[in-house]
């Protein structure tokens, strides 16, 4: 595995692997680290090769903890703080994880805290012949949990050769060196584009420089660590960018080292783009598309100013490197250039499927046979065209969403919210600002009228609803109604909805 090789490559060359919040780690403690939990996972749980549920942020650990998943055979499923209690104990039954670790304050019975992975690490000796283990081929490297329509998340599985197919591809289309530059790693670990700093950064020998929640919620720590980090890599989802760019001093003085701003997960914005093309002159942009299940990016391109001018939005670019992107109607047939219809991807890239769930896996997933190679292929629900080899974006198919570059099926949010005791039944919208969906509304009808307001109820609604999902999810507000407007199909008539709030 690249990454692991890598890594013991640089451990001999004094370099520094990551900091985050004042910490550090180098190469040689990461590689001896995740050496020493390796020994011990296979040790404790021997041939048991479940996946490894790490329920944390972005402390320095649990990195080590990911690469020793990787050494011992595991897989890991990483479960950033946003993710509630309940949800966390749905994914361990989910892949029947035997090794969970918390690092977080709530407690989840049977796990283990980030004292006893310190003291694991300090007294256990690691065994040399490691390598055999490590996860290979077809291999489970990482699930992804993401947001599902029926309420339950959904585990993207990513294999070992996904993975080198991504990094082949991209650490080329990056132009990274071996240098020891400085990259950001600011995306939380449950969501993908993290596996650009994690996989691209330490394969290329970098400092990874990581954005703890603690320093994101707190603006002006941010901009100091910016100031401090020296980065030369910008990754993370436009909408962290089009936080900062609100303050005057998010220009090339805050971060006089960088060269490349790296976004991806939701659209890219002109204005966006212009606002950094003025305050970060000749620095290089890149668009990169794609979701989970294709292993970060499907496709990429390099944003120019003549982007701009054009009444188009900005294109999400050029198929990834032994890849097929092509685009269908709704009988599947390939549509003509300039004709939009679902994007279909074909690679080497695409995930084998969904843990344990064989029925959403078939609806989604399929093969192929191209050239005498079968290729794994995914319908990503995502709508676009292509113009003269360049993929535009127009959308989705379904009700998935993106909020503040989070992931989120609507109906998950309702499914949850129906959970909620005194719910009935409930509509959950997207509000737009900007051509941009800025947050969410709800509408609720209760079993019993419990004589409180709406705003009372409102807050008990989302007091409980946040036990089920993560907090990014919950709607801002939510309405108590006496019954849902219904259209001429009978169903809930959304659109009024849409108007009201509107
Ligand atoms: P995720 O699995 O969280 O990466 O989400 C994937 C979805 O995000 C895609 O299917 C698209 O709908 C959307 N997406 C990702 N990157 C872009 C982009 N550059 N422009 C527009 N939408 C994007």
């Amino acid at each position: 595995m690249r990454l692991l090789e890598s890594v013991k490559k640089y451990s001999t060359q004094g370099r520094l692997a990551v900091i985050c919040d004042g910490e550090r780690l180098t190469y040689r403690e990461l590689d001896e680290m995740s050496d020493s939990m390796a020994t011990y996972f296979i040790k404790e749980f021997g041939q048991d090769r479940s996946p490894i549920v790490i329920h944390g942020n972005k402390d320095n650990l649990i990195l080590v903890l990911m690469l020793a998943a990787l050494k011992s055979g595991r897989a890991y499923v990483p479960l950033d703080v946003t993710f509630p209690i309940e949800r966390v104990k749905q994914v361990i039954n989910e892949v029947d994880a035997k090794v969970v670790v918390n690092f977080t304050e709530e407690a989840l019975d049977g796990s283990y805290s980030k004292k006893d992975i310190e003291n694991i690490i300090k007294n256990i000796k690691s065994e040399s012949g490691l390598v055999e283990n490590w996860v290979k081929d077809d291999e489970n490297a990482y699930i992804l949990f993401t947001s599902g329509s029926t309420g339950k998340p959904k585990g993207v599985q990513i294999s070992k050769n996904n993975l080198d197919s991504f990094n082949d591809w991209f650490g080329k289309y990056m132009d990274l060196d071996e240098n020891e530059d400085v990259m950001m790693n600011q995306v939380s670990y449950s969501f993908d584009v993290s596996v650009i700093p994690i996989y691209l950064g330490l394969i290329h020998g970098k400092t990874l420089n990581s954005l703890s929640k603690n320093t994101l919620e707190n603006f002006k720590l941010l901009f100091n660590t910016l100031n401090e980090s020296n980065i030369k890599y910008w990754v993370s989802t436009p909408a962290l960018a089009e936080m900062c760019i609100r303050d005057v001093n998010f220009n090339s003085n805050l971060m006089p080292n960088l060269r490349t701003f790296f976004f991806a997960g939701e659209v890219l914005s002109k204005k966006l783009v212009k606002e950094l093309m003025e305050r970060f002159k000749g620095v290089r942009i890149i668009n990169g598309y794609g979701p989970t299940e294709g292993t970060v990016l499907l496709s990429a391109i390099d944003v120019t100013e003549g982007m701009l001018e054009d009444e188009r939005s900005i294109p999400i670019g050029y198929p990834l490197e032994g890849g097929i992107l092509k685009i269908v109607d709704d009988k599947n047939n390939e549509v003509k250039d300039g004709e939009k219809g679902e994007l279909l991807a074909l690679s080497k890239s695409i995930s084998k499927g969904y843990f344990n769930n064989e029925e959403m896996t078939s609806k989604v997933f399929f093969t192929e046979v191209i050239n005498g190679q079968i290729l794994r292929g995914y319908k990503t629900g995502d709508m676009a065209y292509y113009d003269n080899g360049i993929l535009y974006y127009c959308g989705r198919k379904d009700f998935q969403i993106k909020l503040n570059g989070f992931r989120i099926e609507i109906e998950d949010i309702e499914n949850n919210l129906r959970k909620v005791s005194n719910i009935n039944n409930c509509v959950v919208l997207p509000v737009y600002k900007d051509e941009k969906i800025s947050h969410l509304s709800s509408f609720v009808t209760l079993k019993e009228d419990n004589g409180l307001s709406s705003l009372k109820n409102s807050i008990l609604i989302k007091d409980e609803l946040k036990k089920y999902i993560p907090s990014y999810m919950v709607p801002r507000n939510i309405k108590v109604i006496n019954e849902f407007p219904i259209n001429t199909n009978g169903k809930v008539d959304r659109k009024k909805l849409m108007e009201e709030i509107k």
